[in-house]
């Protein structure tokens, strides 16, 4: 499929763009280009085409106040980042674990299938139209964000037959702000982010709808992020709002709750889980409730916990907020077997560590 390219005549200056790289935060700004395919349906079906592939200035959608997306969410949304390697040249990690996820959240979303190269290709054609906004700072990157939406216009529910798959760019630095801290952590008690047969495995933007009462709750309490726990039955800790977790136990052994269907599957688990192997360290994926976390902690068995994601690499957990009860450690430093993973893991993206498993793909 050609990308077709219909370029901004309003490009920001390099001087906006310097001034916006000198402090890129995260997902506040955006590249002067959109990547897009439609999809329309053959005859109301699910199957279809995709067309007009293209490249496009920045700007607001036009959409007819009736489409699906605003009304009953079908969206869907994927997470990656461009890195700036050292002779600038730059590469993505894992694309293709991306694109299949898509399509296994599209799937769910009953949202059409996408082809895994135009997907990566999109990435592509935007980055190098873009490429001078991929940040060359430490700890930086180009967010890339893929989404689909149901753009038809029509307020019957049912699955819509005109689609929208796009991707925008946004210059990032550390997810959570600062410098590189363990971050404390909401145990939310009357919410759940998924259920049983619900979306919890899909990348959807009603996932994220549901967890946001849980998040100002969060940060009500000085907590940065969300733990969402199988509360309704036997508290088995799932997930932060979008990021897995992970311990580290005093034999070295990691450890991550299962995918159940209720979890996202990250990339950046998946390949935690390698890396660990690859040192030789235990792996084991399984049910750990919150009573596990907190006598572990109380015994000395658990002596790291990290979330993990592409937007916030690794990041040290200090403490667990359950209420009024406080788990965990608001001062402890961040542990050892956490860093050394997250040193490697970003050593890999930046090309400074072997690729040993093929994951980098060159964008531009
Ligand atoms: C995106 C996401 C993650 C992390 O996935 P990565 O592929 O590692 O970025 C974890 N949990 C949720 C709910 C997510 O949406």
């Amino acid at each position: 499929m050609e990308f077709t390219e219909n370029l901004s005549t309003s490009r920001k200056s390099a001087q906006e763009r310097a001034s916006v790289l000198a402090n890129p935060g995260f997902g506040d700004f955006f590249t002067d280009h959109t990547a897009v395919v439609d999809w329309t349906s053959n005859e109301g079906g699910r199957d279809g085409q995709w067309h007009d592939a293209r490249i496009e200035p920045y700007g607001p959608i036009a959409m007819d106040p009736a489409a699906s997306v605003l009304h009953y969410g079908q969206e869907i949304f994927e997470g990656l980042k461009a890195y700036r390697h050292e002779d600038g040249s730059v590469w993505s990690f894992r694309p293709r674990a991306n694109a299949a996820r898509l399509n296994k959240s599209a799937q769910r979303l009953a949202l059409p299938q996408l082809d895994e190269d135009v997907f990566v290709d999109s990435l592509k054609k935007l980055v190098a139209t873009d490429v001078e906004w991929v940040p060359t700072g430490e700890g930086e990157a180009l967010y890339l964000r893929p989404f689909m939406i149901a753009t038809e216009a029509f307020l019957g529910v049912r699955a819509a037959r005109e689609v929208s798959y796009r991707v925008i760019a946004s210059p990032a630095g550390n997810y959570f702000g600062g410098e590189l801290k363990p971050v404390a952590i909401w145990v939310s008690k009357d919410y759940a982010r998924a259920g049983r047969g619900g979306t919890g495995s899909a990348k959807c933007g009603g996932n994220y709808a549901a967890s946001l009462i849980a998040q100002l709750e969060a940060e009500e309490h000085g907590c940065k992020q969300v733990l969402f726990l199988d509360s309704f039955n036997d508290n088995a800790v799932e997930e932060l709002g979008g990021m897995n977790v992970f311990f580290v136990t005093k034999d070295q052994k990691l450890i991550t709750p299962a995918l159940t269907g209720t979890i996202l599957e990250g990339v950046t688990r998946s390949s935690v889980i390698q890396l660990a192997k690859d040192r030789g360290m235990e792996v084991e994926e399984r049910k750990i409730t919150l009573d596990e976390w907190r006598d572990g902690i109380g015994s000395g068995e658990i002596t790291e916990a990290f979330a993990c994601g592409t937007a916030a690499v690794i990041t040290p957990i200090g403490v667990l907020k359950n209420g009024d009860e406080l788990i965990g450690n608001e001062s402890a430093p961040a542990g050892e077997v956490t860093m050394s993973i997250r040193e490697e893991l970003l050593g890999i993206q930046l090309g400074t560590v072997e690729d040993r498993h093929g994951w980098l793909e060159r964008l531009a």
